[in-house]
């Protein structure tokens, strides 16, 4: 398998794709591995861990060339996500304790009733390229934590980051027969589904993850689903202030060149601030610095995957089509390979793609409205429901509105923001289960009672 430099084309590195029959001798070490791991003192667990995040803090400069060798990430965000999974781990390993102690939960006299938290066994990660190291340690960390041990496999578009993952932690001391990383596509993870394992954490797109749902549904087995966005964001004729909303909401539609599934996707203003918002939005996005990922100053590079550009392509054409207007960009970058212009997109509805679908990439389509009302049917006229954001000066208004959207995560004067001491999970299309916060602890192991009696 190639592995390729979206800016440039040059081939990075060349793997051999795993076998059906690799991985299952894989995941017959992890069988083994995984008796002994979960015997392991909890402490001695997040220790490893620990290290691993040390070793992670070491790494930084070959660690984030690397990602933005391989995924076209500008190097200064690259370096933001590895920070950022630094910080998920440091909340994990001050909350292991906490979540995973066995405890007594009542005692009449007679029976004393005690609450015990035990590791699935062996797990699947199933993980997306545009943010491996982010959406890896929310599986990986607490799953390795809890006692499990894990087949990974990450995107072929992140192979690279995928094994300095596995290498980082088989160098902090988590045994090789505790986490084993699968090279290869989506055949590699079609093996695993294949597989008898006790759980299956994927972070993906809708359809994919439909496809792994539907293939282990009989095992019966937790799985737990991180799927797509087509995130809403709403301006209101309070904001206190347009500019700075404006600003925000560039980074939210911009950042990671829209390959986020939290990204901004959809914009609807208030008709009372709708010229100024606009005027600040394009003002901001004009100044977004496109070009060379490597380069410290650059903000927005190749997209990962050069079929994208087609996709990217076909939601303009179909919302110019039907009546949109394109006020910045609208088409590949003349001299940047694999890089689309960011793309602001009005006189759109939602009879386009682009305020439908999601179109991962810089594209956007802001909408006007007369009021709260037709905001909110528009922001849930959707099949996903991961994020929503609001911009209000007045907090019960922007509270009331969030609370009529069916999403998993809910942002007053801020989008795009992810924290671990709250649960990640998404409603409707959006996903199952969560992950971060004491939640995503508690995802990875089994509840087990005990009544005791002399
Ligand atoms: P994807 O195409 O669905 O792939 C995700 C993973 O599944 C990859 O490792 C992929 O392998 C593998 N895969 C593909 N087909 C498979 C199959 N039939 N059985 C088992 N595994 C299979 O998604 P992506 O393009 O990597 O990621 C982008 C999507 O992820 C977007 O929709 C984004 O919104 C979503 N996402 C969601 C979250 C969240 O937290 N909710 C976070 C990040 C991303 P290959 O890549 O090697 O083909």
């Amino acid at each position: 398998m190639k592995i390729t430099n979206p800016a440039t084309g040059e081939v990075l590195a060349e793997r051999e794709m795993d076998t059906a029959e690799s991985v299952r001798a894989r995941y017959q070490e992890l069988r083994k591995g995984a008796n002994t791991w979960r015997e392991w003192p909890l402490r001695e667990r997040v220790g490893c861990i620990e290290k691993f995040s040390q070793l992670l803090r070491e790494g930084e400069k070959e660690l984030t060339q690397t990602l933005t060798a391989e995924v076209g990430k500008p190097i200064k965000q690259s370096l933001g996500e590895l920070q950022g999974a630094r910080g998920r781990i440091e909340y994990f390993v001050e909350q292991a304790e906490r979540w995973l102690c066995t405890r007594q939960v009542n005692n009449d006299g007679q029976t004393e009733e005690m609450l015990v938290f035990e590791p699935l066994g062996v797990v699947a990660n199933i993980s997306a390229w545009n943010y491996p190291y982010l959406v890896g340690v929310n599986v990986i960390v607490p799953a390795l934590i809890a006692g499990n041990a894990i087949l990974y496999k990450p995107s072929e578009y992140a192979t690279l980051t995928g094994l300095y993952i596995q290498q980082l932690l088989h160098d902090a001391g988590v045994p090789k027969d505790v986490f084993v990383a699968v090279v290869g596509d989506g055949r590699v993870g079609q093996y695993l589904t294949d597989l008898p394992l006790d759980g299956y954490f994927f972070t993906g797109s809708v359809t994919t993850g439909r496809k792994i749902a539907t293939a282990v549904a009989a095992k019966l087995v937790p799985v737990g689903l991180e799927l797509g966005g087509k995130d809403p964001l709403y301006v209101t004729d309070d904001v206190s202030d347009v500019t700075g909303a404006a600003d925000s909401c560039v980074d939210g539609c911009f950042y990671n060149n829209g390959q986020s599934c939290c990204a901004v996707e959809r914009v609807y203003v208030h008709e009372k601030v709708y010229k100024p918002f606009l005027e600040a939005f394009v003002a901001k996005v004009k100044t977004l610095k496109v070009g060379d990922p490597t380069a410290e100053t650059t903000e927005q590079g190749p997209v990962t995957r050069p079929q994208q550009i087609q996709f990217l392509q076909e939601h303009v054409e179909d919302a110019v089509k039907k009546g949109a207007q394109i006020v910045l960009g609208g088409k590949p970058h003349a001299t940047l390979q694999n890089a689309f212009e960011p793309t602001v997109l009005v006189s759109v509805d939602h009879s386009m793609q682009v305020m439908r679908e999601e179109t991962f990439g810089p594209v956007v389509g802001i909408q006007r409205v007369r009021d709260d009302d037709e905001a909110v049917e528009l922001m849930n006229d959707t099949d996903y429901g991961l994020t929503a954001a609001v911009y209000c000066s007045n907090q019960e208004r922007a509270q009331n509105i969030l609370r009529r959207l069916d999403v998993g995560t809910a942002y007053v004067n801020c989008c795009d923001r992810v924290s671990p001491h709250l649960p990640w999970s998404g409603q409707r299309d959006s996903g199952l289960g969560a992950t971060l916060s004491y939640l995503g602890i508690l995802a990875f192991v089994h509840p087990k009672g005990y009544h005791l009696r002399a």
